[in-house]
């Protein structure tokens, strides 16, 4: 066979059936969780001005190195959104909808990162933000609309793990004393965690890297910083959460990545997956976002779920299949018209999933493919039949003898048949 001229690029995929429908359909379970919690669906453009990523902080890898950025034709600076929590904040800060806006999103996000499985430079996410409100059982709701989607679409090794980072100024003396422990130590730190820790010591906590690990695990944990407000506001979403009855842990290492998270950061992570590539999703509050870029100084809070990944953790956990796109009617047609074109339109306006392959082939042909396709029931067609004004129905599957029935009782017929 002759070489493709070319292939997708490093890190992409062509997604097709089964993975396509799949993909879909757990698309739909999240677009009607987040419905019937009050979310509206909002589309930001895949790329924006540079500056909307830039301000989720420059000492990010998002930011730093993976950003798929380039100049337009008329000289701005654009950048294909690597997530969409920053564009949101942003539609929020030109649009400004009634606080508190629950906004839910579906789409591609790019970054450049080393593709491997589960990681991709360009992959989906599903995710909700709300902002307008600092209300901590909000964190609860949020959270536990998450986890109500993992269990829907039926996973049931996922943890989900909890941490505050405080308010800004918590955030800051921990930061100070992360970076005396870093500093003191980073003689055991990899190359690039003592890049990451001149710039900012809280992103090593980020590091999955075994060295690192190492120093990490004695690092001091942000709990011991929190203020007495930031400290209630977390009793109260780890009690929210108790009462739903939604399990938890509190991991005190968790800080994420992005700079502009406080307060509330939580994680999920998809237990049957291997440990580097096993964040199926999370979020966090981000307080200070909105006003930062040049909206009014409204609170905010949101996830984002990779449905890539979570599809991954799914495939490990055998659940969650395709949905059945098999045609449930086959159509044979052995006549010169276009009987059997018009038969499928019929079908298919009627609902029910019906194919057929050309009326040149053979009949014979034409049932193989009908045997093949797992349709519950071939419909067939020939002269004779359209003399009659009948049209016969043969049961592919089970028992049941071939009949005939008047052409205008025909999806009657096979509804029954398919009960
Ligand atoms: P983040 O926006 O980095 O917090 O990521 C949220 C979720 O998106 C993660 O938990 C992953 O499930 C997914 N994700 C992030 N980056 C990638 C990637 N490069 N490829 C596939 N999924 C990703």
């Amino acid at each position: 066979m002759a070489e493709p001229l070319f292939r997708s690029p490093p890190g992409t995929r062509d997604l097709m059936p089964p993975v396509t429908d799949r993909m879909r359909a757990m698309v739909e379970v999240f677009a009607d969780e987040a419905t019937k919690a009050g979310f509206g669906q909002v589309t930001p453009p895949m790329f924006e001005d540079i500056g909307v990523f830039v301000r989720l902080g420059e000492a990010t890898d998002v930011v730093n190195k993976e950003l798929y950025s380039f100049e337009d034709k008329g000289g701005r600076t654009i950048a294909l959104r690597p997530e969409q929590t920053a564009s949101l904040c942003r539609v929020f800060a030109e649009q400004r909808p009634v606080p508190p806006w629950k906004a839910w999103y579906y789409g591609a996000n790019f970054r450049y990162e080393a593709a491997q499985k589960g990681r991709y430079r360009q992959f989906d996410q599903v995710g909700a933000e709300v902002i307008g409100s600092s209300d901590p059982d909000l964190d609860t709701e949020l959270i536990v609309l998450a986890a109500r989607f993992y269990e829907r679409i039926g996973l049931r090794n996922v943890q989900l793990m909890v941490n505050s980072l405080g308010d800004p100024a918590d955030r800051a003396a921990y930061t100070d004393a992360l970076r005396a422990y870093f500093t003191a130590n980073q003689a055991d730190l990899t190359e690039q965690s003592r890049l990451t820790l001149a710039k900012n010591p809280l992103r090593v906590m980020d590091s999955k890297r075994e060295p690192d690990q190492q120093i990490i695990e004695g690092a001091p944990v942000l709990g011991e910083f929190l203020s007495v407000e930031a400290g209630a506001a977390f009793d109260r979403v780890q009690a929210g959460l108790n009462a739903l009855n939604v399990p938890f842990v509190v991991e005190p290492r968790l800080v994420r990545g992005l700079d502009y998270y406080n307060r509330t950061t939580f994680e999920f992570a998809g237990l049957s997956l291997d440990a580097a590539q096993n964040a199926v999703g999370g979020g966090g509050r981000y307080d200070g976002l909105v006003a930062n870029l040049g909206g009014p100084d409204e609170p905010g809070i949101g996830f984002a779920l990779g449905v890539d990944r979570t599809l991954l953790a799914c495939d490990a956990e055998g659940v969650f299949g395709a949905p059945d796109t098999n045609p449930q009617v086959w159509v044979v047609a052995a006549t010169p018209g276009v009987e059997g074109l018009a038969l499928v339109d019929q079908l298919r306006r009627a609902g029910l999933r019906s194919d057929r392959v050309e009326s040149t082939r053979s009949m014979k042909a034409q049932m193989k493919k009908a045997n093949k396709s797992g349709a519950e029931v071939a419909i067939i067609v020939g002269e004779d039949e359209l003399a009659r004004g009948e049209i016969a129905i043969k049961p592919l599957r089970g028992q049941g003898d071939q009949k005939n029935v008047p052409s205008s009782e025909l999806v009657e017929a096979v509804q029954e048949y398919l009960q």
